[in-house]
Formats: C-alpha cells, sequence, structure tokens
C-alpha cells in the first residue's frame, strides 16, 4: 500500500511539474516568493520552501497505522480492509485564478471522498499552503470513522487547496474558492458530498462556495455547511467544535479524578476551535496557562484570559501580540507546561516522538485532527496521560454540520440552545460507548474509537451489498 501512495504521488508530482506554466519564471508580479505564483502549480512550490518537518510520519501514515491496528483487532479478512483503506475517488484540480498582481497564478485543489457507505460524503476544505493529496487523503478517511463514531448518517470526505490564505486579498480568496467549486461541483451535491470550513476557511468562504454552486444548480444551501446564519447557516455551527471538546472533556474528566471547574489548561492553536474550546473550558472555571498560534506561544500560571485573547484574535491580532502579561515562551516548549489538560488544535502531527516525553499533561483532548504520531501515542499512554482521540472529541463540527444540513433540507431553523443539546446528547453518547469499548478491551480510548466506526461503517457497507 505505501509504495502505491508513493508510486502515486510521484506521479502527481510529475504530471504538477509537466503542467501548464503561467506566469513565466522570472515574471512573477508581488506575489511572486509567496507561496504560490511560480511556473510550477503551487503543490511544487511548497517543496521549494520546506516547512519544518512536525512529525516523523505523514498524516496518511498516522490515519494507516490506527485504521491496520483496529483491522487486526477486529479481524477484517484482507480484501475488506484493502476497500476500506482505499478512497473511493480522489479529484486532483487546477484552480488558476487571476491576482492582484494582474497574472493568473494555478493552485492545486483537491476532494478525496473515502466512504459513502452511511451516507453522502462529509468533511471540510481546507486552505493551507500544506495541503497536499496525502493529507487530504488521510483526513477522508478520518471523516468516514469520525461520522460512523458519532452515528451520523455520513460517509467521508475531505478537500483542500494548496495555498496560503494569509497571503491573499479577500477578493482573491473569493476567487479561489469559486474556481475550485466551478471545478469539483459535479461530484458534490446534498445527496452526494457536503464540503464545511476547516483550517484556512470560514462561514465566508462557505457562503461564496455555495453562491458559486448555486449559479449551476439553483439555490442550494444544503450543498454546503458552516454557513453564515443569514444563508441558512445554523446556530451554533462556528462554537460546535470547540463545544463538542469540552464536552467530552466533562465526561472524560471523572475518569482522571479531575474536577473540570478547577482544571488548568493548555491550548495549541488560537482559532476556531481552539479559541471556542478556550472560552468554553473557561466558562467550566477552567484556567488557561498557555496558549500558541502560528505566530508563538505565551504563558501564564496565573491564567490568561481566553475571552479577552479571542475578542483580540477576531479584531486581526495575534497570541504574541496581546497584551496580558503573560510570559512568551519558545513555542517548542508549549507542550513542556504543566497542566491538566492539553488541547492540540492546530495541524497534524505536532505531537511527536520527540516532544512527547516533555509533555506534563494528565490528559490531551484532540482538538486537531491527527495531532499525534503512533509513536507519540504511544509514549504518553505509558506516561499514563489520558487522551480523547480526534476522532471522537473534534466530531461535534460534523454533528452540527449534520443539523444544519438537516435544517436546511427542510429550511427550518433550531434555537441554538436545541442545537447544543443535541450536539451534548450525541457526544456524551459517543463518548461512553467508546469509553465502555475500551474498557472491554482493556485498551486506550483511540483503538477501540477505531474498531467501532470500522464495524459501523463495514456493517452499512455489507447490508448495502457494496463488499
Ligand atoms: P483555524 O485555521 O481556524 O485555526 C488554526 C490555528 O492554528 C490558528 O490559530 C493558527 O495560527 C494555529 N497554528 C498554525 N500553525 C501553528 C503552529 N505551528 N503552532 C501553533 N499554532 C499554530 O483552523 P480550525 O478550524 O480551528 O482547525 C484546527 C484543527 O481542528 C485542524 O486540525 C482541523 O482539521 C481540526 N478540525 C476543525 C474543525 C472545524 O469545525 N473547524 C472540525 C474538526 C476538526
Amino acid at each position: 500500500m505505501g509504495d502505491e501512495v508513493t508510486e502515486e504521488r510521484e506521479q502527481e508530482e510529475n504530471e504538477a511539474a509537466d503542467g501548464p506554466t503561467v506566469p513565466q519564471e522570472g515574471e512573477s508580479g508581488p506575489h511572486s516568493g509567496e507561496g504560490h505564483g511560480s511556473p510550477d502549480k503551487s503543490a511544487k512550490q511548497t517543496e521549494e520552501e520546506p516547512a519544518p518537518r512536525r512529525a516523523e510520519v505523514s498524516n496518511y501514515e498516522i490515519v494507516e497505522h490506527w485504521f491496520t491496528v483496529a483491522a487486526k483487532r477486529l479481524e477484517l479478512p484482507d480484501d475488506i480492509a484493502a476497500v476500506l483503506r482505499s478512497s473511493y475517488r480522489e479529484v486532483q484540480v487546477q484552480v488558476p485564478v487571476r491576482l492582484g498582481d494582474g497574472k493568473v497564478h494555478v493552485f492545486s485543489g483537491y476532494r478525496v471522498q473515502h466512504n459513502g457507505a452511511r451516507g453522502p460524503y462529509k468533511g471540510g476544505i481546507r486552505f493551507h499552503a500544506e495541503v497536499d493529496l496525502d493529507e487530504v487523503r488521510a483526513l477522508a478517511e478520518l471523516m468516514t470513522w469520525k461520522t460512523a463514531i458519532v452515528d451520523i448518517p455520513y460517509g467521508g470526505a475531505k478537500g483542500g487547496v494548496n495555498v496560503d490564505p494569509s497571503k491573499l486579498e479577500s477578493r482573491e480568496l473569493e476567487a479561489v474558492a469559486r474556481s475550485f467549486m466551478d471545478k469539483i461541483e459535479k461530484v458534490l451535491g446534498p445527496q452526494r458530498d457536503i464540503p464545511a470550513p476547516d483550517v484556512g476557511t470560514n462561514a465566508q468562504v462557505m457562503a461564496w462556495l455555495m453562491d458559486e454552486y448555486g449559479k449551476l444548480h439553483g439555490h442550494t444551501p444544503a450543498c454546503v455547511t458552516g454557513k453564515p446564519i443569514p444563508l441558512e447557516g445554523s446556530l451554533g455551527r462556528e462554537a460546535a467544535t470547540g463545544r463538542g471538546v469540552v464536552q467530552v472533556f466533562k465526561e472524560a474528566a471523572p475518569e482522571i479524578d479531575l474536577d473540570p471547574g478547577e482544571a488548568t489548561f493548555v491550548v495549541q492553536g488560537f482559532g476556531n476551535v481552539g479559541a471556542w474550546a478556550a472560552r468554553l473550558m473557561q466558562e467550566l472555571g477552567a484556567r488557561m496557562v498557555g496558549v500558541a498560534d502560528a505566530s508563538g506561544a505565551v504563558a501564564s500560571g496565573d491564567g490568561i484570559d481566553a475571552e479577552e485573547l479571542a475578542d483580540h484574535v477576531r479584531d486581526g491580532g495575534e497570541v504574541t501580540d496581546f497584551d496580558s502579561g503573560a510570559e512568551q515562551i519558545d513555542p517548542d516548549d508549549l507542550v513542556a507546561l504543566e497542566c491538566d489538560v492539553f488541547i492540540p488544535a492546530a495541524l497534524g502531527g505536532m505531537i511527536h516522538k520527540e516532544n512527547a516525553d516533555r509533555m506534563q499533561c494528565r490528559m490531551m483532548v484532540e482538538g486537531a485532527n491527527s495531532p499525534t504520531t503512533p509513536k507519540a501515542d504511544e509514549i504518553l499512554n505509558d506516561k499514563g496521560v489520558f487522551i480523547v482521540p480526534d476522532v471522537l472529541a473534534n466530531a461535534g463540527g460534523v454533528v452540527v454540520s449534520y443539523f444544519e444540513w438537516v435544517q436546511n433540507l427542510q429550511h427550518f431553523r433550531w434555537d441554538e440552545d436545541e442545537v447544543n443539546k443535541r450536539l451534548g446528547e450525541i457526544m456524551r453518547r459517543a463518548f461512553h460507548e467508546v469509553a465502555d469499548r475500551a474498557k472491554e478491551n482493556s485498551a486506550p480510548m483511540r483503538p477501540a474509537a477505531y474498531e467501532l466506526g470500522i464495524e459501523r461503517v463495514v456493517e452499512a457497507a455489507s447490508t448495502r451489498g457494496y463488499i
């Protein structure tokens, strides 16, 4: 499997290198050297300016590892496992966009539909300079298990564009979103595949995607979720992933005899998920003693006010220019802060074999997708850290996306309390189903969660006659 993946990637990279060459080398305008706009597609550009490697394995290898562990325990026959570990459909498209420098820049866009046995494909769209097929494939597979673990009627998908949105003007970002939708709309739709926000995208991007889809298909709010409220977005969707993180934390706290209101916590990544998780943890009475975003990290034993920091970030600020009296620390030292709960809420692979041993938390609740490599997971389990895995902990977003879709199909709106109450019911039920399975197996939560998800997908796929 690994060799096949490598071969496929090499083929894609070769194709990318042979692709259209606009603009010509040396002709780039103000956007040159900023992660896009080279003669090659942006995937190649990322290779020229390598980002620091976070983990010893890729996101895909992380998901593959956990699938393999669970498949073995479930004694899945090899032929069935082969179907389940591969994607149903992988689309790679070019996203040519004329930027403010007057030139056409070509980005790479991806949509991977992993498994649709339990319902339409569902998964976010990521705009980030490091997006590639391997990452999108991994995240799509993760969505298949996640939707099954929380038992909502969806399959798994993911999409992304290899672009750094922080380098684009708003109208350039809009052009990227619209161009991407034009290239992938044929494989999308409310009964087929429904995108949502992820890293680098938000409600505004979803509005543009919906509008572009509507030009071809008529007004179809159920074609994407995570939309702004006036465009039939769901109340409670923006906070949902962070809220789900905190809901499962509350269920998990007794496992380590922790009073949630007395807890100290650290958040890595203060975007949508991290900021909402932090605010809701603070509402419980917990204290944030460290926080990081892409600009750097700060720590304070007295606590950093999550509400005020969230306001500051919403106004365009960063964690490191927030005037709270907190001490600036090396971002690499964030993991070593003493705390009860560590919440990774940035990118994949940030807890790896080089830093896991330095962690001092008692519990980790994974807001991010694949933040922990298998080796780091092993180290943390040996240290006795209780881990609530991503496939369970960050499922709140897709659960409320499901509510949004249900509301859109009926053109009906639930109030926010109703959304939050239903979200809590699903997250609590899923937590206890996974925790019971883990106890039965005398194993940690992560393998138990994968087993539960895989079992449900196998049952649906075989009952339908797909496998
Ligand atoms: P976001 O873009 O809103 O926020 C990402 C945050 O991470 C930003 O604050 C960014 O500055 C920070 N960051 C980037 N690099 C960092 C680094 N090296 N160190 C520390 N911080 C860094 O994205 P988001 O929607 O909050 O998603 C965060 C994670 O949660 C991703 O892994 C995503 O896949 C996952 N997730 C998101 C949702 C959702 O509903 N948004 C749902 C499930 C899972």
